[in-house]
């Protein structure tokens, strides 16, 4: 196979690095979670009590060294040599990420580090911006939406937790859409030539014979 670049962007939570894992298993390609590179820098932001209200410094930026790893159904993401794949994934992180990833400085290191991966291998990557501004010229784009409510219950479910209640993670949804399809930079929106699939009554399967018929067919 010649090397291929396939990119799904979407809303929050609409199973986009489920349906890229998925395609990474089925064509044997590599997967790249761009949201998990905005979150480990964000961990170490937190971590370190930097704000995003600043300029993040390149010396601080130097600082931040991360890896992604994904082999058969299991991703883990290493920030500084330390595993953080449930640590990227916590309440707090999730509530700043989408203001540290306004930040230019702070995309630019993530575009630099995905563009790297895609080098030399064909490569599936899922976010935000993956179709417009990361590899415009994707081979395939896919953008994934669905109802908040549909969306925040399926989260729900994913989470196990009983004291997280359905309304708040439909708020954050919520509020971590509006953030990131109204930043100046690289906002969350469809690229013309991607193809646009509305998850809400659709089933993982269901969606996932969607992308590879496309694939397949073209
Ligand atoms: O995909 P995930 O929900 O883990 O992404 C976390 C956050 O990272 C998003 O809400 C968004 O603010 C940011 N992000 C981004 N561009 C991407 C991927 C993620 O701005 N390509």
């Amino acid at each position: 196979m010649n090397k291929v670049i396939i990119a799904i962007d979407g809303q929050a939570s609409t199973g986009k690095s489920t349906q890229a894992k998925k395609i990474a298993d089925n064509l044997s390609i590599n997967y790249r979670d761009s949201g998990a590179y905005y979150r480990a820098i964000t961990l170490y932001l937190l971590n370190t009590n930097i704000n995003y209200d600043f300029k993040i410094s390149q010396e601080i930026l130097d600082q931040i060294s991360i890896s992604q790893e994904y082999k058969k159904g299991n991703f883990r993401i290493f920030l500084n040599d330390d595993d953080v794949t449930n640590k990227v994934r916590g309440h707090m992180v999730s509530l700043s990420v989408s203001n540290y990833a306004k930040k230019p400085e702070i995309r630019k290191f993530v575009f630099d580090q995905l563009r790297k991966s895609a080098e030399s291998k064909s490569l599936v990557v899922d976010g935000r911006d993956i179709g417009t501004v990361v590899f415009p010229e994707a081979n395939f784009k896919f953008f994934l939406t669905g109802k908040p409510r549909i969306r925040a219950e399926r989260r729900h479910k994913q989470i196990d937790d009983d004291s997280v209640k359905v309304d708040i993670i439909e708020q954050e949804i919520n509020i971590r859409d509006k953030t990131d399809s109204t930043r100046e930079i690289a906002p969350l929106r469809k690229a013309d030539d991607a193809f646009k699939i509305d998850v809400s009554d659709l089933t993982i399967d269901e969606v996932f014979n969607k992308i590879l018929q496309k694939i397949k067919s073209d």
